[in-house]
């Protein structure tokens, strides 16, 4: 662990102790930023308590610094924060707060130091560092937030019980710094998650979503996932991935754990790429498989379709979990749909038209629909596995080759409907469609060149075929 001492080596503690001094009160960094300095995690988000008045203190600070600086206040909480460069710093009172059942608005009052450490979430999460000239730079560490981050154990300062159902959001928290952390969560507190689980319904979508994400961008999301599943909380929220999970044995043939592949792909897609919706991808890729299952004597357990149906399972659940309905929506879906072509082309002799027409389909996203088709494959057969990833390189290096020769990522028709419409003195119609249509199938086909003087022609050809006459001659 880093020495603490070290934690206060920006020009802010200084700043801060000494707007505190001035003002008469006591000052403290507390939270996050103390525990990811000892965990040698960046951190430049940093939490100051004062046992006073934080906006009063924040009033102060921002007229030490240089420079100036606006104070944001938010009366709601009673924070104040400054921004300064890449950091930001949070004021706030010690508090005491007081919950009551069904509500997860407290009564608040001022307090100590500990009253305000007590109300954090987790021990690793309450320590603090005195800014106070008497005893500067000094740990207070009054519940082992130390040993527990150096056991890696999460755990709350108090009876979990109380501290869960104060704010059941804590639930979610536990199992998310479990997961970016790789901690263990204490029985006691895991205990608590299990008993309380369904206490998360009175949490706000948004909040939970924030967490969830959270969870899913750690390094190895599968941790979080699983508990989020064995504390019975993701079931409160996200069933469909739920119903993934189990095995179905029928006649002595099996199908595999669907949840378990499912993170398993999630993993892989983590080793390779940080983007949040990249990983989404692989949440949902087999998302409709439990919805499309059957069982027939000849081919066993199928799940004909789960692509189509899943894609179109996507907008409900983004909108559910309250993930934005815009283009990262539609990249997932067209993911979802997308994914098992890729191998389907493994599978027969490839042909250039069938490579067209998923470079076609897929656009820009080609690069990420490999990577995804290359983490679902997660057969413990070694053999299999080698031969699939070979059988993919191949898919790979056929796909650079047809897009160097045809350029069809982002199609862009080399006749525009506006000239076919010229060629035939035509207003916009159902024939324009048709031969732009036909044009487009006979370039992904491969029975035209991908360019404008074989695609005129083909145009007037197409137009002459179904009857139509030329206005002007090309
Ligand atoms: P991150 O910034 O990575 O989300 P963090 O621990 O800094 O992690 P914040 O949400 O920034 O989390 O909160 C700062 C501190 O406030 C926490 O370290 C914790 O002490 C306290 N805290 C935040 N949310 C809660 C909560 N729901 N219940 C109790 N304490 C909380
Ligand atoms: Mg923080």
């Amino acid at each position: 662990m880093r020495p603490v001492k070290e934690a206060l080596q920006h020009p802010i503690f200084n700043t801060v102790s000494e707007a505190a001094e001035a003002l008469g009160v006591e000052v403290y960094v507390v939270g996050g930023y103390v525990r990811d300095h000892l965990l040698e995690r960046p951190c430049t988000d940093v939490d100051f308590v004062c046992v006073g008045d934080g906006l009063e203190l924040a009033e102060k600070v921002a007229e030490l610094l240089p420079g100036k600086h606006k104070v944001s206040v938010f009366k709601n909480f009673g924070t104040a924060h400054i921004h300064e460069g890449d950091w930001d710093y949070e004021f706030v009172g010690a508090r005491k707060e007081s919950y009551s059942r069904n509500s997860r608005k407290p009564d608040v009052e001022p307090g100590t130091l500990e009253d305000d450490q007590l109300r954090r979430d987790f021990t690793i999460n309450a320590l603090g560092i005195s800014l106070n000239a008497d005893n500067y730079g000094e740990l207070v560490d009054p519940f082992g937030g130390i040993a527990d981050l150096d056991k890696q154990i999460i755990r709350t300062p108090t009876d979990p019980d109380i501290t869960f159902s104060d704010d059941p959001l804590r639930m979610m928290r536990a199992i998310r710094f479990a997961s970016q952390l790789g901690f263990s969560i204490h029985d006691k507190t895991w205990d608590s998650i299990k008993r309380q689980n369904e206490r998360i319904d009175i949490i706000s979508k948004e909040r939970i979503r924030d967490e969830l994400n959270k969870i899913i961008l750690s390094p190895k999301p599968s941790l979080g996932l699983d508990l989020l599943f064995k504390s019975g909380l993701l079931v409160r929220f996200f069933p469909e991935m739920v119903e993934l999970h189990g095995v179905e044995v029928r006649k002595g043939v099996s199908h595999k754990d669907n949840f378990y592949h499912t993170l398993k792909v999630l993993d892989n897609v983590a080793e390779l790429s940080d983007d949040l919706w990249l990983r989404w991808s692989a949440i949902l890729h087999d998302i409709a498989k439990p919805r499309t299952k059957a069982f027939n004597d000849k081919d066993g357990w199928t799940f004909h379709a789960h692509e189509f149906v899943g894609s179109k399972m996507v907008k409900r659940i983004f909108r559910k979990l309250k993930l934005p309905l815009n283009e990262h929506m539609k990249y997932v879906e067209k993911l979802v749909l997308l994914h098992l072509r890729p191998i389907a082309l493994t599978k027969e002799v490839v042909t250039d038209s069938a490579v067209r027409r998923l470079i076609f389909d897929a656009g820009d996203d080609i690069d990420d629909l490999l990577l995804l088709s290359r983490c679902d494959i997660t057969s413990k057969n070694e053999r299999k596995v080698k031969h699939f990833l070979r059988n993919l390189d191949n898919v790979e290096r056929k796909i650079d080759d047809v897009e160097e020769r045809d350029r069809v990522r982002n199609f862009q028709p080399p006749v525009s409907g506006e000239e076919i419409m010229q060629i035939f003195g035509l207003k916009p119609s159902r024939e324009i469609g048709v031969i732009k249509n036909a044009l487009k199938e006979a370039i992904l086909e491969g029975e035209i060149p991908n360019n404008r003087e074989e695609a005129l022609k083909f145009a007037v050809r197409k137009g002459k075929e179904m009857g139509l006459k030329e206005a002007r001659t090309i």
